[in-house]
């Protein structure tokens, strides 16, 4: 291996612990409300890890529980009274909802000011813009992981691969509004591999175990990987073929323990800057 690996575990406590600080000094207790519908039991274990580093880092996390068959009326009232409630700084419904529910309504319903998932329309539209808010907490991460490595975007050319509203879509808007020369790549591009080589900084963001391989990989690029996939033998891997892309690039995260743990530290900072907004 050639390449420096990208700590996300070490950035990801230092930027927790920095929440904390910032929660403490301001005399603040910042309230997040997490939804959780249904019994999925990936969706559970987020749902902890959410409430769990909410509390430590000082945040009041509550979790609303709500059976598989909770029709969408009664879910969008549950909304409207947590928007009214001014000891909610941060509304988040865990994704993804069971059938006969719509997210797209459902995200809608969430005040802009609470939406610290960052996917209310309002918020995607000023990211879009070059003016981010609230901003979806993957690739908030995945910026703070590239500034804590000291790999600047200006100028650079990002190849983000994949275009979904959760971290695709974010991603490449954040690395241009970062003055990045952003691409991006999908399902539907021609000569994906050569798309790849072009890029400084490489955002692996598909959904495929292990696709992305080094002969993909512009030598001395920074590798991002998003993925998060489940083997048959129970291994946990990425979107990339880490030790084949971590022998020509120059930088790397790996998976578990790169992007991952930071979805939730930038969940905590989110939550505050909601409750700091709210409180003008
Ligand atoms: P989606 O399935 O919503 O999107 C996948 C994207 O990849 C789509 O845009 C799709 O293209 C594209 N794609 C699929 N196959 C190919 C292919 N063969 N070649 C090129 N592009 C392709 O996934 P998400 O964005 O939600 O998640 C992506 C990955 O990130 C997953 O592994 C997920 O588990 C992980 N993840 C990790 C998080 C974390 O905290 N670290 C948080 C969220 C997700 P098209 O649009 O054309 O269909």
């Amino acid at each position: 291996m050639t390449a420096r690996l990208i700590d996300g575990k070490a950035v990801a406590a230092a930027l927790r612990a920095d929440v904390a600080r910032r929660v403490a000094a301001a005399g603040l207790s910042p309230g997040l409300a997490v939804v959780l519908i249904g019994d999925d039991p990936a969706s559970a274990v987020y749902v902890r890890t959410k409430d769990k580093a909410a509390r430590e880092a000082g945040i009041g996390a509550r979790t609303i529980r709500l059976p598989t068959d909770t029709a969408q009326a009664d879910l969008l009232r549950r909304i409207a009274a947590l928007n009214a409630d001014p000891a909610v700084d941060g509304i988040l419904v865990q994704l993804p909802l069971p059938q006969g529910i719509d997210p797209a309504a459902v995200i809608a319903a969430i005040d802009p000011a609470k939406d610290v998932d960052g996917f209310h329309p309002l918020n995607v539209g000023a990211l879009a813009d070059g003016r981010p808010r609230l901003v979806p907490c993957t690739p908030l991460g995945v910026m703070k992981l590239l500034e804590a490595a000291g790999i600047s975007p200006r100028g650079a050319r990002a190849v983000v691969v994949g275009r979904s509203s959760i971290v695709g879509r974010p991603m490449a808007a954040l690395l241009l509004t970062a003055d990045a020369t952003v691409t991006i790549a999908h399902s539907r591009t021609r000569d994906l591999p050569a798309e790849c080589r072009r890029a400084d900084i490489l955002v692996a963001a598909v959904g495929r175990p292990e696709m992305i391989v080094g002969d993909w990989v512009q030598p001395g690029a920074t590798v991002i990987d998003v993925g998060i996939n489940r083997l048959a033998d129970g291994r946990l891997v990425g979107d990339t073929a880490f030790s084949s892309c971590a022998a020509v690039a120059g930088a790397i995260t790996p998976v578990p323990g790169g992007v991952g743990p930071m979805t939730v530290a930038c969940l905590l900072e989110n939550t505050l800057t909601a409750a700091l907004a709210r409180r003008g």
